[in-house]
């Protein structure tokens, strides 16, 4: 494969950005980053026009692949040429934010915003707010954004900045905790239980190589904030309109959080966030309520548009039915290639989510006929069930380097494109085919 066009692009980006990138990720491939020049269907193809499969999809918003139904292109292109924004409403606001309230029974009430970070900044004030509360808990491993309240680390006794930038004594009002863990949340109600204003988790560990929740752990998290009067506030912006399908993550798990963010899916393609929940807690932002919360291009009619058709789309047609049973197919065809050829690894993710993490330690090859078969669940009958991830150290223990240094080159020399690291989730779109899937688990059967 040739990439003399990403490597003199890249040469020209480092001269002019940061890592020569605009989000740190992309530079974590080696020793530098293809550029892409188009999509098309499940495919991209590069400057140098080599053609891959792509299971990054934009890392998480294309549930459509590459190449936009009629009706979604022609919603963009109508509120694109009508005059970009106007800095005052406009009725496709309305109509996305109703088909959100309509299909997901926690949201009363919805705030647009324009990107998942800003969505759970608002969301950690909004919980301030309207409960009067400092700390928020979240979940080691578990991705917010790029924001100050939970690029924290350390322990729930001592969270320290996760980031250069952030003053300690904000991270003071942030408890993280390991995921699936229900004994150090209850450690952390009984320390700090009067002064919480939410529980923040993914439904799903959706940044950190796909970690599922046990069983009962989200009826858990409900149930102990609210003994405790905090929120439980699912983020949802990788998982909103992919697992569970238009009812979202908390639909499959059936546990009802007070907010909710979104991102990704709900603005079709285009930089989006949004927060939604119960109507007496949303209600407390501007300019009903004393949350100051605002944004220039918040409810940006393009954005709006591409969201509600994409939505409007996968209500209408096989989508969820596609994007799963494919997911499902490459799950299962990933946890027989590994039963084979690499029985410590374990593999993760659900609907239209998947991931191998590179698990240094399973049980013995002969049991393995009993394993979750399309995706770990956590399962405590699953002969893995003592080996597979449970939290982020689990995830972090894994061959993180020859999934980076080895494997994530030999999948693209082969026309593969794999999320950036071990950690990022990949997705399948409506534009995948089998022969898409066919082709991706040859190519890891022989690279594994
Ligand atoms: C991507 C992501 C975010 C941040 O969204 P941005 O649009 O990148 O700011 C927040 N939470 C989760 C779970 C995400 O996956």
């Amino acid at each position: 494969m040739n990439h003399d066009n990403s490597r003199t692009l890249y040469d020209r980006a480092l001269s002019v950005m940061p890592g020569g990138v605009n989000s740190a990720v992309r530079a974590a491939i080696e020793p530098y980053p293809f550029f892409v020049r188009r999509g098309a269907g499940g495919h991209v193809v590069d400057a140098d026009g080599n053609r891959y499969i792509d299971w990054v999809m934009g890392l998480g918003p294309l549930l459509l692949g590459h190449d936009l139904p009629e009706s979604v292109r022609a919603g963009i292109q109508r509120n694109a040429s009508e005059g970009p924004m106007y800095g005052t409403p406009t009725e496709i606001e309305v109509d996305l934010a109703e088909f959100v309230v309509r299909h997901v029974p926690s949201v009363e009430k919805i705030r647009f915003v324009n990107s998942g970070t800003e969505a759970t900044v608002s969301a950690v004030r909004l919980a301030r707010g309207y409960t009067g509360r400092n700390k928020i808990v979240v979940m080691h491993g578990g991705y917010h954004g790029a924001q100050e309240s939970t690029l924290v680390g350390g322990d729930a006794e001592n969270p320290s900045p996760s980031s250069a930038g952030i003053p300690q004594s904000f991270a003071e009002h942030t408890v993280p905790v390991p995921f699936n863990d229900e004994d150090a949340i209850r450690d952390v109600f009984d320390a700090h239980g009067d002064d919480i204003a939410a529980v923040l988790t993914e439904p799903i560990l959706g940044n950190y190589g796909i970690v599922h929740p046990e069983e009962g752990y989200h009826e858990f998290l409900r149930q102990i904030t609210d003994e405790h009067g905090s929120l439980l506030i699912f983020d949802e912006v990788i998982t909103g309109f992919r697992v569970g399908g238009l009812g979202c993550a908390q639909s499959e798990f059936g546990v009802t959080p007070d907010l909710t963010t979104f991102g990704k899916i709900i603005g079709g393609g285009f930089p989006v966030g949004a927060i939604g929940g119960r109507a007496d807690i949303v209600e407390h932002f501007a300019p009903t309520g004393d949350v100051f919360q605002a944004g220039t291009f918040s409810g940006h009619p393009v954005t709006m548009a591409a969201g509600l058709e994409t939505l409007q789309f996968a209500a209408a047609n096989d989508v969820y039915d596609h994007v799963n049973g494919l997911g499902d197919r490459l799950r299962r065809g990933l946890s027989d290639i590994v039963a084979d050829q690499a029985p410590s690894y374990t593999v993760t993710g659900t609907d239209s989510m998947f991931k191998v993490i590179f698990t240094r330690d399973g049980p013995g090859k002969e049991s393995l006929e009993e394993q979750c078969d399309a995706g770990c669940r956590q399962h405590p009958t699953c002969p893995r069930y003592d080996y597979c991830p449970k939290n982020a150290a689990d995830v972090k223990d894994a061959e993180t380097e020859r999934w980076r240094r080895i494997f994530w080159g030999e999948m693209k020399d082969q026309g593969i494109f794999l999320s950036q690291n071990q950690f990022e989730c990949q997705f399948v779109s409506y534009g995948h085919t089998d022969d898409d899937v066919e082709e991706t688990l040859e190519a890891y059967k022989d690279v594994l």
